[in-house]
């Protein structure tokens, strides 16, 4: 069963251009059905992969109704009846209006949550708009901009946070749990994301015994499937880190990442990125394995830097070597975005694991060399003769050549990119390496 979502706000705020953005990218899918868009007031959305179907309750209403009140009630107690989630769209160009408080004094008063927007925030400029709103005593006004689109994924981040995930049917994935690992410098908040992971009632929970002495394991079910989360015992234990314990805990990391699919490295946003955990990046691009930049105290940063675009440009910049490693912000304290945890890994270990026909991976590298040949080696051409898929976990290729010393560095990086891009490999680390012709 989808959630339902309805929207509910007096005329013009906005409800039906927020509709149309909303239920967009399934338009692109369904667009032979859709018709015309316009005059919809039901729809099926999705937003990373979790479907629901969202409904605007005052295009459902004529606006000649009796009275403006008796218009909005109806259209309140036609969210409330069917609906998951109830969203309140308000207008941050006009202000606050008596039919706000109208609207939000009923949706109190029936004791359901709901999540409000304040719409047409065009801007970060704007958001001074959003003060006027606070006399209604609501606590996270989400600001947004549906016709530009300004704040739309933070709010639909949340709105959609809770929601399951669609039905996959079998993808064909191997047999086991995902092995994950949780690295990052103190204080970074490892010890805060485990035990809220382990706490959330959703999952089933299970210690195993790990590999190495006296370390524990903890097995989640989420989704229907099973992830090991590795050395957890010692991440929980942990209370407060001194800089003694600290080497300690460098030598654990190292041997959760030897032991993981996927590493969720973590780091205290607030603080932004810091040269040590630069360094705890660098060990999880020297073992290979898939990498996640877990953003975490989302919630301590100010709204002016609450900027995620921001935030990967920074991780671009610092830890360029990991930039195939997607960036996800969370609070670990308020379990903001934490679930979404989950099917990034999947992503980032589908692809860890990912196998290439030999003739498909050929015809890449003979592309590939064709639209960009190696520079000459002592004035001699160098030549690709075979490439080959030796391992996964991470994806590992060889290309025999005439002279495997000679290959430039950049080169190698124009390769590695070639076979990213044709097979859609933007999350995985790559490696090539190069054998001489024998
Ligand atoms: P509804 O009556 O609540 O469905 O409102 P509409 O979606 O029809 O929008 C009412 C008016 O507000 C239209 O002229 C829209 O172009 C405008 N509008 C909607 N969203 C925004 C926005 O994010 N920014 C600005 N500046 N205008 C918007
Ligand atoms: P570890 O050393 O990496 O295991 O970090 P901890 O989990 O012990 O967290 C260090 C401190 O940061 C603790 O005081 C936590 O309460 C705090 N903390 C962890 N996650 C968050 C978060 O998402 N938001 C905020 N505001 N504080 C957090």
């Amino acid at each position: 069963m989808k959630p339902v979502v309805a929207l509910v706000g007096r005329p013009n705020v906005g409800k039906s251009t927020l509709f149309n953005r909303m239920t967009r990218s399934r338009d692109a899918i369904v667009d032979d059905m859709a018709g015309v868009t316009r005059d919809r007031h039901f729809g099926e959305a999705m937003w990373e992969g979790r479907p629901f179907v969202l409904v605007d309750t005052g295009g459902f209403l004529s606006n000649d109704a009796d009275s403006f009140a008796a218009h909005i009630r109806a259209q309140v107690e036609m969210a409330l009846e069917d609906a998951d989630h109830v969203v309140l769209v308000l207008d941050g160009k006009s202000g606050v209006s008596y039919y706000d408080r109208d609207l939000v004094d009923l949706l109190r008063a029936k004791g359901k949550p709901f999540f409000c927007i304040v719409n047409k925030i065009d801007g970060e400029r704007h958001e001074i708009a959003l003060t006027d709103f606070y006399a209604l005593g609501i606590e996270e006004p989400f600001p947004v901009s549906a016709e530009h689109g300004y704040g739309f994924s933070d709010f639909m981040d949340a709105l959609t946070e809770d929601m399951p995930l669609e039905d996959e049917g079998n993808d064909g994935q191997p047999e086991g749990p995902i092995r994950v690992a949780v690295v990052g410098r103190p204080n970074a908040g490892k010890s805060s994301l485990i035990n809220r992971l382990l706490g959330e009632e959703r999952m089933v929970v299970s210690e195993v015994a790990g590999t190495t002495r006296d370390s524990v394991d903890s097995l989640v079910e989420y989704g229907g499937k099973t992830y090991l989360f590795v050395d957890t015992a010692g991440i929980r234990r942990k209370g407060k880190v001194t800089h003694r314990v600290e080497k300690y805990s460098v030598i654990k990391a190292l041997q959760s990442l030897e032991r993981c699919d996927v590493a969720l490295v973590l780091l205290d946003a607030s603080e932004g990125v810091t040269d040590q955990d630069v360094r705890v990046a660098g060990y999880a691009s020297d073992r290979g394995c898939g990498c996640i930049f877990v953003c975490n105290k989302w919630d301590l940063m100010p709204p002016e830097k609450k900027d995620v675009k921001r935030m990967k440009e920074e991780l671009a910049m610092e830890a360029k070597f990991l930039g195939y490693a997607p960036v996800l912000t969370i609070s670990a304290l308020t379990g903001q975005r934490v679930i979404k945890l989950f099917p990034m890994i999947d992503k980032v270990y589908e692809q860890y694991i990912s196998r290439v026909g030999t003739s498909h991976l050929n015809r890449i590298i003979e592309d590939a060399t064709a639209r960009t040949e190696p520079s000459l080696h002592n004035g001699k051409r160098i030549k690709f003769y075979f490439a080959s898929q030796v391992r996964t976990s991470p994806p590992t290729f060889a290309l025999v050549t005439n002279y495997p010393d000679a290959i430039h560095f950049s080169y190698k990086r124009y390769l590695v990119n070639q076979i990213r891009e044709a097979l859609g490999l933007d999350m995985t680390p790559i490696r090539i390496k190069f054998q001489e012709r024998s």
